[in-house]
């Protein structure tokens, strides 16, 4: 039987999560898929509870699920906390526990949608990149990474990029075999003009490529320059591979392609040990203090993350395809939830799109 930890965390977490698993319980009902599930405390309503944002036995019983879904974490009202107590510090702390080192955001271009990017339609009508962020190493966790105080009073604050060949060759892989089973395809992104760890980047990647993957088209990218091509021509690119800080960036980018935060969903996943592989999805959003608990999220980006664990961790591609499918649909229907409105077309609440999705998916099945 599937284990399934739901962490729903803060603001429009719990939301969100209400309404994916109205939809678990549909592939369970419909699809055959056995699963059990036990909810726990993140973030900022952990902290309330229990002092503290990241709890031991959440961090353990996240370990040892198949897969975890998470909400969101976070919201004004703990912004003052010192770093080691704020809500962010749960999720960082789940990535390193868990070691998830890579980070897969596909920006998905809905072609009911193609009008709400800020780019003209024509440069993000079907669009679907892939960018595969490495997470856990880098310039956020380089030692030193420090503020010290210089003889003359003034600061100096430090924080050191720094990435191994393992590390390096583990991400490459990853964004290889994905780029296998979508268009063979992979840019690679850093700065190997000016940053040394982009020089060992660029060789370890052609080594692992050359060595591994001969059959996947390899090309090379400064990272200045993806982040031009993605506004430029964003379909050259199938998968793209890059570092936790250009991953960062070039992410937010991608997905502000596609007109909104709240259709967009994440996988986090570690090594693969003995069969078994550590994940977490979660939608790329935040907990959207300003409109929590007034039944206006969009439920969607949170269950395409359910998509992609049904895709990447049990390997169910036809239920993942026919989640994404009746998205799809429904907003070709017109339904939107207020982020994604447009002028004409039938506004619904968080319930009212994951309704019209549930009757999507009956008619689809
Ligand atoms: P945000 O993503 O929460 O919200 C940005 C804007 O997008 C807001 O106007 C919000 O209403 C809207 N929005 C976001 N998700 C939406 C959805 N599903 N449906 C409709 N509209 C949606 O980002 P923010 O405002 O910068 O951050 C708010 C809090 O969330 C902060 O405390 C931040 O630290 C935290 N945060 C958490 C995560 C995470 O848990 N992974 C990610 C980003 C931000």
């Amino acid at each position: 039987m599937i284990k399934l930890l739901l962490l729903p965390g803060d603001g429009i977490g719990p939301e969100v999560m209400e309404e994916s698993k109205r939809v678990l319980g549909w592939y369970s009902k419909n699809r055959q898929f056995a699963y059990e599930s036990e909810s726990d405390l993140i973030g900022g309503t952990a902290y309330e509870k229990t002092g503290r944002s990241d709890p031991d036995e959440t961090i353990e019983k996240a370990k040892a699920a198949d897969a975890v879904l998470f909400g969101a974490v976070g919201g004004p009202q703990w912004d003052n906390l010192p770093f080691e107590k704020k809500p962010e510090r749960g999720l960082l702390r789940l990535r390193k526990d868990m070691g998830l080192f890579a980070n897969l955001r596909p920006a998905l271009c809905f072609d009911a949608l193609k009008d709400a990017s800020t780019l003209k339609p024509e440069i993000v009508a079907g669009l679907d990149i892939l960018i595969v962020r490495e997470l856990t190493g880098g310039v956020y966790f380089g030692e030193p990474k420090e503020t010290t105080t210089l003889p003359d009073g003034q600061k100096r604050a430090v924080d050191t990029q720094v990435y191994t060949t393992s590390e390096i060759e583990r991400i490459a892989r990853v964004a290889f075999e994905l780029a296998r089973v979508r268009s063979k395809r992979v840019a690679s992104a850093e700065k190997s003009n000016v940053m040394v760890t982009g020089v060992l980047w660029r060789q370890v990647v052609t080594k692992v490529h050359k060595e591994e993957f001969p059959d996947v088209e390899l090309t090379h990218i400064l990272a200045d320059n993806a982040a031009m091509q993605l506004v430029r021509n964003p379909k050259q690119f199938d998968v793209m591979v890059t570092d936790n800080l250009f991953g960062d960036v070039l992410s937010d980018q991608a997905a502000q392609l596609t007109g909104s935060i709240g259709m967009l969903p994440s996988a986090s996943l570690g090594a693969k040990i003995g069969g078994r592989q550590a994940a977490l999805y979660e939608p790329i959003h935040g907990s959207a203090p300003d409109i929590a608990g007034k039944g206006l999220a969009n439920p969607i980006a949170g269950l395409l993350s359910f998509a992609m664990c049904l895709r990447y961790s049990f390997g169910r591609i036809e239920d993942a395809n026919l989640l994404e499918k009746a998205v799809e649909q429904v907003l070709a229907e017109g339904y939107r939830t207020g982020d994604i409105m447009q002028p004409g077309m039938n506004k619904v609440g968080t319930a009212g799109m994951t309704d019209a999705i549930l009757n999507a998916l009956d008619k689809l099945s």
